[in-house]
């Protein structure tokens, strides 16, 4: 049996298995972006948060506290207590905290 053709576009196979996914994305990007103006302010209330939390007073940015962004999979160097760190002298690459662990 010859395929029909039709003037719909052509989508790939098992769009329409995605497409309600895609469409949902979609939505949040769009509210996503309305949302800018409120995305600093947002980051701020996160980090004033953990600074309510024992050992985390003095954190820099909640950037060196995520474990994925870092070498070893670890926290940042600026959250090891002087003590413990082998060099003295340490820069943040993220954002140039000397050290922010509680008890420097
Ligand atoms: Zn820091
Ligand atoms: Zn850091």
């Amino acid at each position: 049996m010859p395929k029909v053709k039709t003037n719909r576009v052509n989508y790939p196979e098992g769009w329409e298995l995605i497409e309600p996914t895609l469409r949902e994305l979609q939505a949040k990007m769009r509210e996503a972006e309305n949302d800018t103006h409120d995305d600093q302010g947002y980051a701020d209330r996160n980090l004033i948060a953990k600074w309510k939390k024992p050992g985390y007073e003095r954190l820099c940015c909640l950037r060196c506290m995520q474990p994925r962004d870092h070498n070893f999979a670890t926290t940042c160097v600026c959250r090891v207590p002087k003590h413990l760190r082998e060099e003295k002298v340490i820069e943040c690459v993220h954002c140039g905290c000397r050290g922010c662990a509680s008890g420097d």
